[in-house]
């Protein structure tokens, strides 16, 4: 039996098992993937995540998870109506399969058991204690405990199976590239005209690969946008690929107007992207960090009481939202795609 389980070695998985296991909590974190595994992510990480590593890990963001160039000086986004704007903000470039490998490591050496390839498929709550079903190697077995941490990301189809709720989605689609291009390798670029994407489309550098996607709504149209986001940056940014490296396509979650926020039902609590967190051109890894962290708090404070574990982490996680509210107010007036995202 253990006081706590999560799902999910993503950047809220790990702050919260970390958090939990460094006071002596007993914690299993269970990874579907084999570590390290692969994220889709442009892996730029903002000043605001470069400090919540320092307080909650003690320690800044290593050299060995960063990419080339390392330093991330800001983004820049030109709006629908073809506008440019700059907000400069120095931040880091990272490889996210290595930079979730050191927050898992951090997790283990605080004392968190971690069980990488290993699936939760089912959780249900009975007498104050939580029952997870485990699936690795085609073996199928339960773990218990009295909280359930639900931290897998996106996907969150634990959190679907107690809700009932079918999220909304953004696919996502990028290449990794050899070639050349007149855009400085230092900044993120974010497109947010109608023509380019349903969402936003993309640019950033990580080494020396030239990384360019698109998001959009309707998933059977991801193939059409991005071959026109490519048509458009050889046209304005003399963009030449010699050669294709990687693809990958992903889902991203659909913030909906008002940035609801589920924290969670009876003794699983929902941490990150699966509790709906996310800023406005993707940005996902600071409330992912934030919101374990404060989950886990909670839970430190309250253990023997769920109902005010979740009052505790409700209220505790209210200025993240209120900030998420703001970013999306900010670039609703950016984009008619996002002009329901207004306050
Ligand atoms: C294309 C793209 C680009 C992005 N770029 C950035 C960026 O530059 N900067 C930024 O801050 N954010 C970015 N994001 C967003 C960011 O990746 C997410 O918001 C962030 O990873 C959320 O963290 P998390 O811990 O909630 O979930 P995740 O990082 O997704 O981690 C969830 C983990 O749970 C595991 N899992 C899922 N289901 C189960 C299960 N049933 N059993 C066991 N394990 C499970 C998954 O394998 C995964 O390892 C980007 C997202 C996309 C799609």
């Amino acid at each position: 039996m253990y006081d706590a389980i999560v799902i999910g070695a993503g950047p809220a998985g790990s702050t919260a098992a970390r958090t939990l296991a460094e006071k002596g909590y007993r914690v299993l974190l269970v990874e579907r993937f084999k570590m390290p595994r692969y994220k889709s992510c442009s892996g730029q990480l903002i000043q605001k995540t470069l400090d919540l590593v320092e307080a909650y890990f003690r320690e800044p963001v290593p050299e060995a998870t960063m990419c080339t160039p390392t330093e991330n000086r800001g983004v820049i986004l030109t709006d629908d109506r073809g506008n440019t704007f700059r907000f400069e903000q120095s931040g880091r470039n990272v490889w996210r399969s290595t930079f979730d490998q050191w927050l898992a490591d951090k997790a283990a050496s605080a004392g968190a058991e971690i069980r990488d390839d290993t699936a939760a498929i089912a959780c249900e709550e009975r007498a104050g204690v939580v029952t997870v079903t485990l699936k690795s190697c085609g073996r199928t077995y339960t773990e218990q405990a009295p909280y359930l941490i639900d931290g897998e990301g996106v996907t969150g189809m634990l959190k679907r199976k107690l809700t009932g709720r079918e999220p909304k989605f953004i696919t996502t689609y990028q290449t990794y590239n050899r070639g050349t291009i007149d855009l400085d390798p230092h900044y993120f670029y974010a497109w947010l005209q109608s023509d380019l994407s349903q969402y936003d489309a993309w640019f950033n550098v990580k080494d020396g690969q030239l990384v360019m996607g698109v998001s959009v709504r309707d998933s059977d149209q991801v193939n059409e946008y991005f071959s026109k986001f490519i048509a458009y940056m050889q046209d304005r940014h003399g963009l030449r690929i010699e050669r294709e490296l990687k693809k990958d396509r992903w889902l991203m979650h659909r913030v909906q107007p008002g940035c609801v926020i589920d924290h969670g039902v009876g003794r699983v609590f929902f941490a990150g992207e699966t509790a709906g967190f996310l800023n406005p051109m993707g940005e996902g890894v600071s409330s992912a960090i934030e919101s374990g962290h404060q989950l886990a708090t909670a839970m430190l404070d309250h253990f023997d009481d769920p109902k005010a574990v979740l009052a505790a982490y409700a209220s505790s996680v209210e200025p993240l939202r209120a900030y998420m509210k703001r970013q999306w107010h900010l670039v609703s007036g950016m984009s008619d795609a996002f002009r329901d995202m207004k306050l």
